[in-house]
C-alpha cells in the first residue's frame, strides 16, 4: 500500500492546529507560589497535561496522568516500548510581545505564542504522527507511547517522577523544538558566582544586579546597581563597550 504522507497530514491540519492551540492557551509556565501535592509544578503544566490527555482520551488511545507530572498516550501492542518525550510546561513569557503570548495567532504561516515550538508544537505534531499511524491501521511491532512532561524546562521533576512509577522505554526519540532532528546537547552549565565587593579598591561598591527570567534563557535584559565614586570613568567604558557591542544600555544616577 502506498501512503500519501503529505496528503494524511493535510487533512487533519485544522484538528491539529484546533488540540495545538487548546494547549497554547493554557498558561503553563511553572509556580511554586501556587504549587501543592496535587499540583507539585503549580496549576498551568496539570492544566496543559490534563488538556493533552484528554485529546489522547477523545481519540480512543489508553492515557495514563502519572501523578499531575508526567503522562503518557499508548498506541500498539508488542515486549518493546517506544517513548516519544514531549513537554507542556513553558518558560516565562518575558517581555516584547506584540501579541499575548497565550492567545496563538497565525501570521505569515506560523504559529505565534509562548510554547509553539518548545515544546507544545511538536509534541502535538508527534501525536498526530502516532495518530495517523493509527487511522490508516499500520502494522507497528511494538508500543509506542507519547509521554508528556511538565518540568522540563525548571528541575525535571516530571521525568524523576516518571520514571520512577512507569516502565522505560527502550529507546525513544524527543521532539522537542527543533526539525528534523536535534542529536546531542554539547551540555549546559548553570554557574554561581561570588566575590568580594569591593571593586577598584571600594571606589565602587555593587548593590544588585539581576538579569533573566530562568537560567536556561537568554536573559533579555539586565540590571545593575551600584555606588560609585568614579560615575564619569563609567560614563565614558560604557560609552566604549556600547560602540563596540550590538546592546542598548543607559546609565542613570
Ligand atoms: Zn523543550
Amino acid at each position: 500500500m502506498e501512503i500519501n504522507w503529505t496528503k494524511e497530514v493535510e487533512a487533519r491540519k485544522e484538528a491539529l492546529l484546533e488540540d495545538l492551540f487548546t494547549i497554547l492557551k493554557v498558561d503553563s509556565v511553572r509556580d511554586d507560589a501556587k504549587a501543592t501535592p496535587e499540583m507539585p509544578v503549580g496549576p498551568g503544566p496539570k492544566e496543559a497535561l490534563e488538556a493533552f490527555l484528554q485529546i489522547g482520551e477523545r481519540d480512543g488511545f489508553i492515557t495514563k496522568n502519572v501523578g499531575n507530572l508526567a503522562g503518557h498516550i499508548e498506541y500498539g501492542a508488542g515486549e518493546e516500548l517506544m517513548g516519544v518525550f514531549g513537554h507542556v510546561d513553558v518558560v516565562p513569557t518575558g517581555t516584547g510581545w506584540d501579541t499575548d503570548p497565550f492567545e496563538p495567532v497565525i501570521k505569515d504561516n506560523r504559529v505565534y505564542a509562548r510554547g509553539s515550538s518548545d515544546d507544545k508544537g511538536p509534541s502535538m505534531a508527534a501525536y498526530y504522527a502516532i495518530k495517523i499511524i493509527r487511522d490508516l491501521g499500520l502494522p507497528v511491532s511494538k508500543r509506542v507511547r507519547m509521554i508528556i512532561g511538565t518540568d522540563e524546562e525548571s528541575g525535571w521533576q516530571c521525568m524523576d517522577h516518571y520514571l520512577q512509577h512507569e516502565e522505560l522505554p527502550d529507546f525513544g526519540f524527543s521532539p522537542d523544538a527543533d526539525f528534523p532532528i536535534i542529536n546531542g546537547e554539547k551540555g549546559n552549565q548553570s554557574l554561581y558566582v561570588r566575590f568580594r565587593n569591593d571593586v577598584a579598591g571600594g571606589k565602587n561598591q555593587l548593590i544588585s544586579f539581576d538579569a533573566g527570567l530562568r537560567e536556561n534563557m537568554v536573559p533579555q535584559d539586565a540590571t545593575v546597581i551600584f555606588t560609585s565614586s568614579e560615575a564619569d570613568k563609567i560614563q565614558t567604558a560604557l560609552e566604549a563597550f556600547l560602540a563596540t557591542h550590538p546592546v542598548k544600555a543607559t546609565l542613570s544616577t
